[in-house]
């Protein structure tokens, strides 16, 4: 049995995650559960996968959550410390990160130094602090499974593959909602638009994140550090079908591709029960329904995140870190309405233009960067008003 800890159990990937938990039921149990704000349905989780533990990030939530279980022998704990401090329990063989944005750093860097296995949806994490977290990974001897779509793809294409023979790796994205939009007509797009992407079904701060294309450019930084590749060596095509989840293409011209239907479950089980395939409840690709797969360029001009994101990465330093809190500052002031949608890259450009440059950051450069960019973006932010 392999013992879980999920880390935002609440979440999209959280929940989609105790899914393939109740169906393999005889191989995976739930050591530890985390979840930010939604106290109930945290409630009702424990009191469904009864973990040894469980932890509200939102300590005003903890009486709550205390009184929701007191009948049960359930460890009840608050803060996002705690969060750090469960994932080193010995009975845990694999960390699930479901947690969004920088504080998925803290508790993963945890996990990696006590050797647990991770397996990663957070993709900020390696955003920002790639180096550290390959680093910590490779000295502690462990294994980062992505759950990511795109990167489960090529981390499955690759299995049986000698790394020296890859010439390129094809990142697919569907373009999301604004795919074909004129500059013209993203000046006036709404957050209920970009709320609604066409193929998949994913929290708000990503799903906005693949409107603007950003997503993709953090999945292009990702897969530098998950599969130690240039990122000159990773192109973006977009394929709006979201049929072809990625492809390797190999020296001798060979293209591996993994194909499925768009849903998340499917790389989430792979990354619990990796290295077995087991039976799915999901529903199989059927050709007579998707007989048309297309493809073409990304439209950088419109998208200009995905520029910013392969800019930063060739940087390297702290900028990927800046980029990424510059990021989760206009995304959320966007879906609380006070800025338009072109003005997130525009914003996150400044950003990267006027926080200091570290080459070689440590954590607590990180930290730093993080604070300093969050202000500054803010500052920025009022000034583009
Ligand atoms: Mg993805």
């Amino acid at each position: 049995m392999r013992q879980i800890a999920l880390l935002g159990s609440t979440g999209s990937i959280g929940t989609q995650a105790l899914d393939i938990v109740r169906q393999q039921s005889e191989k995976l149990g739930i050591y530890a559960l985390s979840a930010n704000n939604q106290v109930e349905l945290l409630i009702q989780q424990a009191r469904e996968f009864l973990p040894a533990v469980v932890v509200i990030a939102n300590a005003f939530k903890y009486k709550q959550l205390k009184e929701g279980l007191k009948d049960l022998p359930i460890e009840v704990l608050a803060g996002e410390e705690a969060i750090s401090q469960i994932v080193e329990a010995d009975p845990i063989d694999i960390v699930l990160i479901a947690i969004v944005g920088y504080v998925g750093l803290k508790p993963t860097i945890h996990a990696l130094k006590a050797g647990k296995t991770i397996a990663l949806a957070n993709k900020e994490t390696l955003v920002l602090a790639g180096e550290l977290i390959t680093q910590l990974a490779r000295k502690h001897r462990t294994t980062i499974l992505p759950i990511d779509s795109e990167h489960s793809a090529i981390f499955q294409c690759l299995i049986g593959e000698n790394p020296d023979t890859v010439e390129h790796l094809i990142l697919t994205a569907s373009g999301g909602p604004f795919r074909k939009y004129s500059l013209e007509q993203l000046k006036s797009v709404t957050k209920q638009k970009a709320l609604k992407h066409p193929n998949w079904l994913m929290g708000n701060k990503i799903t906005i994140d693949s409107a603007t294309l950003m997503n993709k450019g953090f999945e292009v930084i990702e897969a530098k550090w998950l599969f130690g590749i240039n990122p000159e060596q990773i192109q973006v095509l977009i394929h709006p079908q979201s049929i072809i989840h990625s492809m390797v293409q190999f020296k001798d011209t060979s293209i591996k591709a993994q194909l499925g239907l768009p849903d998340m479950h499917l790389p989430i089980q792979y990354a619990l029960t990796y290295p077995e395939r087991l039976n799915s409840n999901s529903n199989s690709l059927d050709f007579n329904k998707y007989n048309h797969l297309t493809f073409e360029k990304p439209d950088t001009i419109c998208f200009h995140s995905l520029n910013l994101a392969f800019e930063a990465i060739r940087q390297g330093g702290n900028m990927p870190c800046i980029l990424n809190a510059a990021n989760e500052i206009v995304v959320n002031a966007f879906l609380q309405d006070k800025i338009k949608f072109l003005a997130m890259s525009t914003i996150i450009e400044k950003a990267m233009n006027s926080v200091a440059f570290v080459a070689s950051p440590t954590y607590e450069d990180l930290a730093e960067t993080d604070r300093t960019t969050r202000i500054i973006t803010s500052e920025i932010m009022k000034q583009t008003k």
